[in-house]
């Protein structure tokens, strides 16, 4: 049997892959913060652990996967600096914070769903585990790990003897993300220390606030996902995984926390996808209010599987370039496949499954994902079995054992031809979006609200983006 491997941004090697328990893995994602859409750069990221998750179940093992929900404590600057992303985000939509957390968590499921992306066996938000992050902190307290100063708990860096252990090794092909924003906490023994609680909080106006030993107040963005780690997938880990920006702080100080509480070693193998990028390779990200999200590729006519497909053309492990003209030939691409696809299965009951042919391609798919997850290759294996002379019945066999993984519907018919809009219909919706679009200038927020919500009723939902105003059907 092939022995899976994957590059461990903790050793910056390729390792092969060994559980702490024989057959079964424990696999934590860092989850999206719920503040906005997610943009198809973050879904880049989970596209590729969902190839992670399904490879790891395609070689039989039992896997259990957690994600957290970001619904409170991330803030705009990794360093604790900057403004809360959630109350941000309630501000941008005159909406409250939970009310925001709810419509972009639903927002995610269905970009997710649309991408056939496996949902995690648990997904648990932040402001479910309030008492778990104040046991954890007490803790950290107790063995003098954390300290309170100008009313915050900060976790102190320098009681640990090695602190950078993911990013500052040199020689790194993943870009570390640099720290850009300006940390000016005087509260901070040593720079590097980064906020467990906070209760004296520089945002009067936040939302979210619990009781807690040392006031009323929030958790730092960094204890959930240690603490979410610890309740549902026990004290030792064997794969974390995020997208590489959050190597440091991050993941940094997850492992600098999770280790001083536990004692001892915490998580075996980091897991980090690289980014999406824009045209001329800067990086897309939420905070700049530019990006591009799944609705849109709708929209412009793109069924969401072919941005997977175009995902997994290229390695986890580079950087990846967005671009339209790519986007149409993989889509001229995905048609053609599920055309050839569908003449096959239609074929497949008229031959028998050859299964040294089924054994022979079956062992290329999986050494090709083996190989620290080479999914262009894994394509290239099914492309092979097309143009192959065995039966199709064997064709087929194989399509279905290798769609496990890649999961990109080449066996589902298309169904009948989605609702559409008529012209009538459509000039009234754009009428209305211009409507909106004068309101929100004069800040009428209620009657630019009021026209969303009208439109919605009619099952045209709105969005803003970098493009303008655009609009789908719910
Ligand atoms: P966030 O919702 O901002 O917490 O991010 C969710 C996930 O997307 C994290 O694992 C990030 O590291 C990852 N991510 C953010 N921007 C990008 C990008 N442009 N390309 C790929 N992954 C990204
Ligand atoms: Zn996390």
């Amino acid at each position: 049997m092939s022995q899976l491997k994957f590059y461990n941004t903790l050793t910056k090697k390729v390792e092969d892959f060994k559980p702490i328990k024989e057959g079964h893995v424990s696999l934590y994602t860092c989850g999206p913060t719920v503040y906005h859409y997610a943009h198809i750069g973050n879904l880049r990221c989970y596209i590729m652990e969902d190839i992670l998750d399904r490879t790891l179940r395609y070689m039989g093992y039992d896997v259990k996967r957690v994600m957290n929900i970001t619904d409170v404590g991330h803030l705009t600057g990794d360093s604790d600096t900057g403004n809360d992303k959630m109350v941000e985000g309630a501000k941008r939509e005159h909406k409250t914070v939970m009310e925001i957390a709810k419509m972009y968590t639903d927002a995610f499921f269905k970009d997710i769903e649309r991408l056939n992306i496996r949902i995690p066996d648990v997904i648990e938000p932040a402001t479910n585990c309030i008492d778990d992050f104040i046991e954890m902190v007490q803790k950290l307290l107790d063995k003098g790990f954390a300290y309170v100063a100008g009313g915050n708990v900060y976790f102190d860096t320098s009681k640990l003897q090695k602190y950078n252990v993911l990013s500052n090794q040199g020689g790194d092909d993943l870009q570390v993300a640099v720290r850009d924003d300006v940390d000016e906490d005087v509260n901070k023994k040593n720079k590097n220390d980064f906020v467990l609680w906070f209760t004296k909080s520089k945002f009067e106006d936040q939302a979210l606030k619990w009781d807690s030993p040392w006031g009323v107040g929030y958790p730092g963005w960094h204890i959930e996902c240690s603490c979410i780690s610890k309740k549902h997938l026990g004290d030792r880990l064997d794969i974390h995984c995020g997208g590489i920006d959050n190597i440091f702080p991050h993941h940094t100080n997850e492992i600098a926390q999770s280790e001083a509480y536990f004692g001892h070693k915490w998580c075996n193998y980091w897991f980090h996808v690289h980014h999406l990028n824009e045209k001329g390779g800067k990086k897309m990200s939420k905070s700049s209010g530019e990006f591009l999200c799944v609705d849109l590729l709708v929209e412009k006519g793109y069924n969401p599987l072919v941005y997977r497909m175009f995902c997994l053309q290229s390695h986890y492990r580079k950087p990846l370039e967005f671009s339209y003209d790519v986007m149409d030939q993989v889509k001229s691409q995905y048609e053609k496949l599920k055309k050839q696809v569908a003449r096959i299965a239609d074929n497949a009951s008229n031959s028998t499954v050859d299964e040294a042919a089924f054994a022979s391609f079956k062992e290329k798919f999986t050494d090709a994902l083996c190989n620290d997850l080479n999914t262009s290759l894994a394509i290239t294996v099914l492309y092979d079995v097309l143009k192959d002379s065995c039966s199709d019945a064997t064709k087929l066999k194989l399509i279905e054992s290798f769609e496990e993984v890649l999961n990109l519907d080449l066996l589902k018919k298309e169904e009948a031809s989605a609702p559409t809009v008529d012209a009538e219909l459509e000039k009234y919706i754009l009428a209305k979006i211009e409507e909106r679009k004068e309101a929100k200038k004069n800040k009428d927020f209620a009657t630019a609200d009021a026209i969303r919500d009208e439109l919605l009723s009619k099952g045209i939902v709105i969005k803003d983006t970098r493009e303008g105003v655009t609009w789908t059907l719910a």
